[in-house]
């Protein structure tokens, strides 16, 4: 069982490698950020509870993040590994990830961070923005989840550059070619 976390601004690129590296090792594919948006799409107690915090582009508190990541964990007993996208993205977090982990026997294996400069991500979420409507895509609030990425999510690096668990990766070039990358860092034993 191998569990893996990929970091990278919005726009690197996490969604389409996650959807090669799922495809590729058969990992359950937890994003937070595709949990809540289920959740406030659903207008369960949970999606009412962070619409507000979400649609501002700002983060959901840890309390409530790590709680519903838990559970999600919780309902995939049978899984040959995890592929957490947008998870961590605080100390505290992290922390509680790496004991999640140690209850469950295991530990993260592989840390990968994707990384694209803010020129080209901009460049990339105004194509998408073209293909699909997301309402926090809006300009202001996509502004405010690129400073919560570098302000406060990369933060979380360090804590796994300390331990040598981060690998860098360059997210600008060819979609396969970061995808080999990407495969050679996994499959290294
Ligand atoms: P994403 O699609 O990963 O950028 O997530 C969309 C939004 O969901 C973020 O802007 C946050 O409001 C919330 N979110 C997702 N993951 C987390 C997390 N790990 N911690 C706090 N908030 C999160």
């Amino acid at each position: 069982m191998k569990n893996i976390i990929l970091f990278g601004p919005p726009g690197a690129g996490k969604g389409t490698q996650s959807e090669k590296l799922i495809q590729k090792y058969g990992f359950v594919h937890i994003s937070t950020g595709d949990l809540f948006r289920w959740h406030t799409k659903n207008q369960t107690a949970l999606g009412r509870q962070v619409m507000e915090v979400m649609n501002s582009g700002a983060l959901v508190p840890d309390e409530i993040t790590i709680a519903m990541l838990r559970e999600e964990v919780a309902r995939h007993p049978k899984a040959n590994g995890f592929l957490f996208d947008g998870f961590p993205r605080t100390v505290a977090q992290a922390e509680a990830l790496d004991a999640l982990m140690k209850e469950l026997g295991t530990a993260i294996h592989h840390v990968i961070a994707l990384e694209v400069n803010e020129h080209e991500l901009r460049q990339r979420i105004a194509k998408r923005r073209t293909l699909e409507s997301r309402a926090d895509d809006e300009e202001e609030k996509l502004n405010k989840r690129i400073t919560e990425y570098f302000s406060k999510t990369v933060h979380v690096l360090p804590f796994y550059e300390k331990q040598n668990r981060l690998v860098r990766i360059n997210g600008v070039g060819k979609i396969d070619d970061i995808f080999a990358s990407i495969c050679a860092v996994l499959d290294k034993a």
